[in-house]
């Protein structure tokens, strides 16, 4: 398989539509609350799921309801919903234990799993997913062997056209699908993501390799690792990326269809567009810095120790959509760029072969193009309103910020002259 061709394919997309943009406003009407209400009623006549009760959940954790009403209304906002509908929102999560979910892993670290099984003090969306009706998930079974095989089955049959099938990992197509199989039985992974997926509700891949081939796809790909949205067809498929998956952008997708019966829209890499309809660079705390030209020229400079821009460190949040700025991991305590390394744009395709270095972009991959960005290459790869959009950003920025620099401040000028051809070559 030719991996570039994976990655930098049109999709069978429109590529002019892949710009990042404002997530769509949701249309809160009285139909809208009226659907919702439906909704919430036909969740609470289906007999819970023995076992997921996220009250007892919350309770033997020690989160309180007020805790639990304080996430809610976070996830109400993220949702793009208003602050009304915090106390629906918060009944879907409690509901959310009616739907059955199968958990199947592939080519995978298993990074998403523990992302939420690993914490030492779990947040509140962490919990909620243990409260998920986890029918089958190898890593977290008592189960083993072909007793494992059987639990599998058997949850498959009693909710066929029923279950969410979570897939996390990438699926490797090479020596004919054999470079990964499951359980007792050996079966293929790329077999068993075809059983699995033909009776499925919907198919949410969870994390980067599952949504676009991530680490494993990386060059030189022994293995032909794909994505999920390659193999599955027929059923909705909701890629939910970044290494790992934030958990409330997990939760949040099943809560919208808890909520409402229907899965939220998604953008042209089929991830919803309301936790990702932004780039991080447009929500970023340190956007300020970068508008005024200032930037970490080398790790812990003292450029570093302010807080400025990481752009000339290699930060990809111009080119990278997620919510993080907004969201944040561990209940918001830090993401990358607050911790003070700047984004890898794990959430996009391709990222670890092509976004992932500390070294800007253009000046690595795509070579000199127009304002230095390599413009034609990077249409290739991100779509060109995205490119055009933060190529001239960034260089009009570079250029003012010189400009500013030499009024404002009593800098040598082949200091100023070093920085813009840092930032442009
Ligand atoms: S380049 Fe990175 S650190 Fe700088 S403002 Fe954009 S996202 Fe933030």
């Amino acid at each position: 398989m030719d991996r570039r061709a994976l990655f930098t394919g049109d999709f069978g997309l429109d590529r002019a539509a892949k710009q990042p943009s404002a997530p769509p406003p949701v249309v809160v009407d009285e139909a809208f609350q009226r659907q919702c209400e439906a909704r919430l009623a036909e969740m609470r006549a289906m007999a819970p799921l023995a076992g997921f009760d996220l009250r007892g959940i919350l309770a033997r954790n020690k989160l309180s309801r007020r805790r639990f009403l304080q996430w809610s209304a976070g996830i109400t906002a993220a949702l793009a919903l208003p602050t009304t509908f915090t106390s629906q929102v918060a009944e879907a999560a409690e509901l959310m234990g009616r739907i059955p979910v199968i958990w199947i892993e592939g080519q995978s670290c298993t990074g998403n799993t523990e992302a939420f099984l690993r914490a030492s003090a779990p947040t509140v969306g962490e919990l909620i997913l243990q409260s998920l009706a986890l029918q089958y998930h190898e890593t977290i079974m008592a189960g083993a062997g072909f007793q494992a095989e059987q639990t599998l089955a058997a949850a498959a049959k009693q909710y066929a056209g029923k279950y969410v099938l979570v897939i996390e990992g990438s699926i490797p197509t090479g020596a004919n699908g054999g470079y990964a199989t499951n359980g007792a039985s050996a079966q293929k992974f790329i077999d068993r993501v075809r059983d699995l997926s033909a009776n499925a509700a919907a198919v949410i891949a969870a994390g980067s390799c599952a949504s676009f081939g991530g680490i494993p796809a990386a060059s030189p790909n022994p293995t032909g690792a794909t994505r999920v949205s390659d193999v599955v067809s027929g059923v909705p498929v909701i890629n939910i990326p970044a290494c790992p998956m934030n958990p409330d952008n997990f939760v949040g997708t099943i809560l919208h269809f808890v909520l409402t019966g229907q899965w939220p829209a998604t953008d042209s890499l089929l991830r919803p567009t309301w936790a990702f309809g932004t780039l991080i660079h447009d929500n970023c705390p340190r956007r300020a810095h970068f508008d005024a030209g200032e930037y970490v020229q080398g790790w812990g400079d003292e450029a570093a120790q302010n807080n400025f821009c990481l752009y000339k460190m290699g930060c990809k949040g111009p080119y990278t959509s997620n919510n993080c700025p907004s969201i944040g991991y561990n209940e918001n305590t830090s993401w990358p760029i607050r911790a003070g390394h700047g984004c890898i744009g794990c959430s996009q395709p391709a990222f670890w072969d092509e976004l992932a270095f500390e070294r800007p972009l253009a000046t690595q991959v795509h070579g000199p193009g127009i304002f230095g960005l390599g413009l034609q290459s990077s249409v290739d790869k991100f779509g060109a309103g995205l490119v055009a959009v933060a190529g001239v950003g960034i260089a009009v920025h570079a250029v003012a910020s010189g400009i500013s620099r030499r009024g404002s401040r009593e800098r040598r000028s082949d200091d100023v002259e070093a920085d813009e051809t840092s930032i442009e070559s």
